[in-house]
């Protein structure tokens, strides 16, 4: 039978229907190009043989040739263990396997020459192999390049059905003969030339087949960099169309309220961040295409003023527009201080939240449906249909990460002409995440702190030296500030948990008596309603010590607190401690975050707790973030904008994907259909893509 790429796989020579249903549940293969997109993850010189008798005490995994003379199932009636004598000539050792011993008795040649490739270890006065590779030699050599071997992953399912690494490498070499005429190009030449890279076909070849590393890395170059290509043509076409495509407002006025606010109420001189950016959102909104951009920025780097003053380009041009904030606390909090600065002009703020009553809602909703309402600033509730406007003409949403995506769909339809969205996020993503995760949005970054900021010092403390913070504690509060004192609530352990959280609590409140001491404690199983009063009695400064969990993670300014504790600090993600840590600081005062551990914890855990001790930048601690944890978790399931990937990947190959962001950008600008003749394979492979990857362009 003939095959081409879209052969399903069990038709490969040695697959049949059984395997081929475990590679499509193990590894996502479904045909014979599935296969052949399995790419090495690493390569193994195996250029050297050893000899039994010169295995050291601490050998790690070699090589070794010669027979199996002897094979059989140990381990009484259930057959559980195979066990097979080796010999080279000079010793003998034995070759174990403990799973699949069934299926693998079968499939060893006896006495004839193998190569066993394996990590020896000592059993008794005897060698021994832990499933071991074992591979005929004739079928060895016949690989190119002879010692330098591909290695597979592979899973242990499939290992137990004879795919290991070199089984896999072995279907890998069918399946390629059988396809190798059908691979054509899917790069233009002049970028192949650009670029130096070799043609698919080649890099196929080499990459499952090379002769030196060099050739191996090349080739893995082409391949990765081709699929990033492609994605990042995918998302740059997807954001044409919602911006370009998407009329916008046009803000063509910088008028009277920008001008009146900027010269006579800006109480400080913006930083050149806040200047560069309020510049990328001026030209976006000028251009009559609807605006979509992400602006990230760390805890104090001052989004806020940036937002508030294209809020007011917005009032300018006869729009209005609103702010929606994730937690009914930080709404007020946003309330208070845009109306504070907005105070000397004629400008209406207005708040709505869960709890706004209905008498008290009437006069609002009144107002923006008249116009007279120029800034609503609210929680979720703004997107409520109840709510609506006369003139939206621009949002801003912060905190993105607790909004999904679907939410921020729902504020475009508050308006004829969708508004421009401004998403405000103060956890920092790595760029090229942001590339891919939030294709369809611009990027800005503030990455300059307003002067005059203390540094947050940071350090790391066990149990052993909790007199000492404690002391510490005291000497804060007796010069006049607060102290966070955070603890971990994980869902699975939430019971011990909230144990944890009280006994703290009640010691914290014996070491820190009435009437002198004031503790308040926040969490997530108070009702509402005294949760707000505890914050509040935090807030004004009634309270000098607050228990609290992550609840109050996210945005809220107390800028007399100048210390922060986190109690089993091994516990918390990178980036949720470093948003914790934003808390604090907000002040001219020297600002403090100790964390708290046990004596012992993972070598992971350390990681974090090194890297918050020794940086505060929220990028340089993204990008450590997403090397621990990997891009899919860093953004969570809920948004999960994360790209079904085969080759590449986004965090190993984050400099090949700001490459390919680059070039499609510069493909697109200069054709953005791909009419173009040199960009035909780019029209055609891109349809194919769609239609294969819906995630792809489902991601933003
Ligand atoms: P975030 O980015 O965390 O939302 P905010 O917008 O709340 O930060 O700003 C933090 C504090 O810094 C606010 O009190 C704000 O008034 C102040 N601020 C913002 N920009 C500047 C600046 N350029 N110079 C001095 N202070 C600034
Ligand atoms: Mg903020």
């Amino acid at each position: 039978m003939t095959t081409n790429l879209e052969s399903p796989i069990a038709y490969l020579k040695g697959v049949g229907p059984k395997r081929a249903e475990l590679l499509k549940v193990e590894l996502g293969i479904d045909t014979f190009f599935d296969l052949i997109q399995h790419l090495p993850f690493r390569y193994e010189d195996r250029s050297v043989f050893h000899k039994i008798s010169d295995i050291k005490a601490d050998s790690t995994s070699l090589q070794l040739r010669g027979k199996i003379i002897k094979k059989e199932l140990v381990g009484g009636k259930r057959a559980s263990r195979l066990v097979a004598v080796f010999q080279d000539g000079e010793g003998e050792l034995e070759l174990v396997w403990f799973k699949g011993a069934k299926w693998i008795i079968n499939q060893l040649p006896i006495n004839v020459e193998v190569v066993v490739f394996g990590r020896p270890t000592k059993f008794g006065r005897k060698w021994n192999i832990a499933h071991p590779e074992v591979e005929k030699v004739d079928s060895f050599e016949k690989r190119r390049g002879g010692g330098f071997h591909p290695v597979y992953s592979s899973t242990e399912k499939l290992t137990t059905r004879g795919l290991n690494s070199a089984g896999l490498a072995r279907l890998i070499r069918v399946a390629w003969e059988n396809i190798k005429s059908e691979v054509g190009e899917t790069l233009p030449d002049n970028l192949l030339s650009e670029l130096k890279l070799p043609s698919r076909k080649d890099a196929f070849e080499m990459v499952h087949a090379p002769r030196t590393p060099v050739e191996a890395d090349r080739a893995l170059r082409r391949l990765r960099f081709e699929e990033l290509l492609y994605l990042q043509l995918v998302l740059i076409q997807h954001k044409r169309t919602v911006t370009v495509d998407l009329p916008g407002a046009i803000f063509w006025k910088v008028g009277e309220k920008f001008h009146e606010f900027y010269s006579k109420y800006l109480q400080f001189e913006l930083t050149n961040a806040q200047k560069r950016v309020l510049k990328e959102i001026r030209a976006d909104l000028n251009t009559g295409r609807h605006m979509n951009r992400l602006l990230q920025g760390d805890v104090g780097s001052g989004k806020t003023i940036v937002a508030l003053m294209s809020a007011l380009l917005a009032i300018d041009n006869g729009y209005q527009a609103c702010i929606m904030a994730p937690t009914e606390i930080l709404a007020f909090q946003h309330a208070e201080g845009i109306s504070d600065l907005l105070k000397e002009m004629d400008i209406r703020v207005e708040v709505i939240t869960g709890s706004t009553k209905k008498s008290a809602r009437k006069p609002i909703l009144e107002g923006l449906a008249n116009g007279s309402v120029d800034i609503l600033i609210g929680t979720h509730s703004l997107i409520e249909p109840t709510v609506v406007f006369k003139n939206l003409g621009f949002a801003v949403i912060d905190e993105q990460h607790k909004f999904g995506v679907a939410q921020r769909s729902k504020l475009w339809a508050k308006s004829k002409i969708p508004p421009h969205v401004l998403v405000m996020t103060a956890t920092p993503i790595p760029r090229t995440l942001a590339m891919t995760a939030y294709g369809d949005l611009d990027v800005s970054i503030l990455d300059e702190l307003p002067p005059g900021r203390k540094e947050i010092v940071t350090a790391h403390r066990t149990d052993a030296k909790r007199l000492e913070v404690m002391s510490f504690v005291e000497k804060q509060i007796a010069l006049g500030r607060q102290v966070y004192m955070v603890y971990p609530l994980i869902e699975e352990s939430a019971t011990m948990d909230y144990k944890d959280l009280m006994d703290g609590y009640e010691s914290v409140s014996r070491r820190f008596p009435l009437p002198k001491y004031k503790t308040g404690i926040v969490h997530g199983r108070m009702k509402p309603a005294d949760k707000d009063m505890e914050m509040k009695r935090f807030v004004s400064g009634q309270s000098q010590i607050l228990v609290a969990t992550t609840v109050i993670e996210v945005g809220v300014n107390v800028s007399n607190a100048t210390l922060m504790i986190i109690e089993s600090a091994e516990r918390f993600g990178l980036s949720q401690m470093h948003q914790l840590r934003g808390r604090v600081g907000r002040g001219g005062d020297q600002s403090y975050c100790i964390l708290m551990t046990k004596d012992e914890f993972s070598n992971e855990a350390r990681r974090r707790l090194e890297t918050m001790c020794r940086t505060t930048d929220g990028f340089e601690i993204a990008e450590v973030d997403m090397e621990i944890r990997g891009p899919g978790d860093m953004l969570g399931t809920q948004q999960s904008g994360v790209p079904d990937l085969k080759m590449a990947d986004l965090l190993r190959d984050r400099n090949l994907m700001t490459t390919a962001r680059y070039i499609a950008q510069r493909i697109i600008d200069k054709d953005p259909q791909l009419d173009l003749p040199v960009h035909k394979t780019l029209k055609i492979n891109l349809e194919i893509i769609l239609k294969d990857r819906p995630n792809w362009s489902r991601i933003s």
